[in-house]
């Protein structure tokens, strides 16, 4: 087998058809969007699809409260730094212990100026205690923003009941949805409680460098990038057009591909994951099995170093990692780490993210490499090593 490419919650594979969607718009169809003229119109019309497109993937019937980004990385920065300099009295912020490191550093860099940060725990299986939440409230409180899915274990916050503990008092709440988007229904006509959520392009077969916030009507955000008046001045700069072209067609497939992902990827990942724990000993799934996204799997292979594995692995053309990709190198998970595993575990531990891409005779070749790999690591035998000489 060539490759199989596993290591979906870092990045998808790009649609042709998304590529398709954003040629034209790259080359031939150049103009401004914001041109008083016929050629500058036609781009604008696009954009504006592109808008209903997120929209009915998002559930909402307003598109005006989509905003393009550069990516889910600005739109939580826009979010959550936005709603802090809109308030004048409120300086705490509350979020997870979990979350990605987006939203950890923009939390470290506010607590620095002066702000107050809360940092729920969760438990082994990385759900969170919602008497937490509430207990964390003081009237200072300007924004929860959560994660919707755990871009290591896959596992979903339940949204709805923390958008309901939120707004009882009044606080703004903000969602970071970039892994749930495009995995799991998302209908935010039907959670009235979120302000805020976050989304990128590249999570849902879309281009990279791009994507979207969503802020309800009515939510008070700075701006966090001034400039000229686009996006209904809640983003200033002129429009990365062929990638939100892009990530529009790949909002449109993925509204169509939703039901597979909930089917046929999640059978892939549910076989990946009992041919692992019945073909390898000591194996054990990491988080909660029921309330997860469709298509991640996070496994601690005990007595097996991650670096080695996943080497052993690429050997045979399996690419996936051990956790969030922006993280970098093979330092303990902090995800695992607060759902209490040792160090040694977490770097005994890889994320399996599948797509719509993933056939079954990968993942049957993935499991018998697997287990031929993680009964050579226990007895010594590095196929790395092997496999190069
Ligand atoms: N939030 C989560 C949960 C993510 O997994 C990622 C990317 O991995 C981001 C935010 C950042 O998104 P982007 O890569 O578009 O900046």
């Amino acid at each position: 087998m060539e490759s199989v490419y596993l290591d979906n919650n870092a990045t998808t594979k790009i649609d042709d058809r998304v590529f398709a969607a954003m040629r034209p718009y790259l080359t031939n169809h150049f103009a401004h969007p914001s041109s008083s003229h016929l050629l500058g119109a036609k781009v604008r019309e696009k954009i504006e699809r592109a808008r209903d497109s997120v929209a009915v993937l998002l559930g909402t019937s307003h598109p005006d409260e989509i905003v393009f980004t550069s990516g889910g990385t600005e739109s939580i920065n826009t979010a959550i730094k936005g709603v802090l300099a809109a308030s004048l009295t409120r300086n705490h912020i509350v979020t997870t212990e979990v979350e990605h490191i987006s939203v950890l550093n923009i939390c470290l860099y506010e607590a620095n100026h002066w702000r107050q940060v809360t940092y729920l725990p969760v438990d082994r299986e990385g759900r969170l205690d919602l008497d937490e939440l509430r207990r964390s409230f003081t009237d200072h409180t300007a924004i929860v923003s959560v994660m919707w899915a755990n871009n290591e274990t896959g596992v979903v916050f339940p949204i709805e009941e923390i958008g309901v503990i939120v707004k009882e008092r009044g606080i703004i709440f903000h969602v970071d949805a970039v892994q749930a988007v495009g995995r799991i229904p998302i209908n935010l006509r039907k959670l009235s409680q979120v302000d805020l959520l976050s989304l990128s392009g590249h999570k849902f077969h879309g281009p990279k460098g791009v994507g979207a916030l969503f802020v309800r009507r009515g939510t008070k955000l700075h701006s966090l990038i001034a400039g000229g008046p686009q996006e209904g001045m809640r983003r200033a700069g002129t429009e990365n057009v062929a990638s939100i072209i892009g990530m529009g067609k790949a909002a449109e497939l993925a509204s169509i591909y939703l039901e597979e992902e909930n089917t046929r990827v999640r059978q892939l990942r549910d076989r990946l994951e009992a041919g692992i724990i019945e073909q390898i000993h000591g194996t054990r799934v990491n988080g909660n099995r029921e309330k997860r996204i469709p298509n991640t799997t996070n496994v601690t292979f005990s007595g097996c170093g991650a670096g080695k594995l996943l080497k052993d692995m690429e050997a045979h053309g399996i690419y996936t990692t051990s956790g969030a990709a922006c993280t970098g190198g093979l330092s303990p998970s902090h995800v695992l780490m607060a759902m209490g595993l040792t160090p040694s575990e977490a770097l005994s531990s890889i994320r399996f993210g599948l797509s719509r891409y993933n056939t079954k005779t990968e993942i049957d070749y993935v499991i018998s490499v697997l287990t031929m790999i993680a009964k050579n690591l226990k007895t010594g035998v590095s196929l790395s090593l092997t496999a190069s000489a």
